[in-house]
């Protein structure tokens, strides 16, 4: 399946740097436990941590929503074991996308249910017109329309995780590749055409 670059890794590395200096300024010296969703947010969550000031602690927890095609959502399997250790710690959730809204909903009521200091979410990529759940990030890299993206972490079908670079995956002529007509004015979402 063709990839069409979207998201450079020059445009990654000035995010996570703008991101790293959001969070620093909003919790100043409070000791932070990130909690990452794996497998997705492994690469974001690495340089992401290594851009916070403050002493921080990591936790993981796996989500999987089985997409039969690129764009259906499917079940959620969550695996979140230990979270009896966030109680009254300042918890930032990252995540690699934020879509339907479906697993960091799910991922924020387990963990209010251990009674964190607070919670905020963080994820790397937003789109906003997939969400079916309400759910907003406290902190956001990028907004980006319904398309369906790889690499950075993100994967296929187990694969293109470890690409540095976020792209679209598409077969020409439908409509999550990057020449497909989009609805809808572009706003601040990225636009698609390569460099
Ligand atoms: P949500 O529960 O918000 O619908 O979806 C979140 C999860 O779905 C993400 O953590 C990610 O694993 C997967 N996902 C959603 N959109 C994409 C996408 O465009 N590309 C990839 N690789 N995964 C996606
Ligand atoms: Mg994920």
């Amino acid at each position: 399946m063709p990839r069409t670059p979207l998201i450079s890794q020059a445009q990654i590395r000035t995010a996570v740097v703008r991101l790293g200096a959001e969070i620093n300024e909003r919790y100043g010296a409070h000791e932070l436990t990130v909690v990452s969703v794996l497998h997705g947010a492994l690469v974001f969550t690495a340089d992401l941590i290594r851009r916070l000031d403050m002493p921080v602690r990591l936790h993981t927890v796996s989500a999987r929503s089985y997409h039969a095609q690129a764009t259906a959502p499917g079940e959620l399997q969550v695996q979140a074991d230990g979270l009896a250790e966030l109680r009254d710690r300042h918890v930032l959730l990252v995540d690699d996308i934020l879509d339907t809204g479906r697993t960091l909903a799910h991922l924020s009521t387990l963990i209010r249910a251990a009674s964190p200091a607070s919670l905020r979410l963080v994820a790397l990529l937003d789109k906003p017109s997939r969400r079916s759940t309400p759910v907003q990030a406290d902190f956001v890299g990028f907004e980006i329309p319904d398309v369906f993206v790889v690499g950075y972490g993100l994967d296929h079908d187990g694969r293109f995780r470890n690409l540095p670079d976020i792209s679209v995956l598409a077969p020409a002529g439908t409509p999550g590749h990057a020449d497909a007509p989009r609805p809808g004015p572009p706003g601040d979402t990225l636009d698609l055409r390569p460099e």
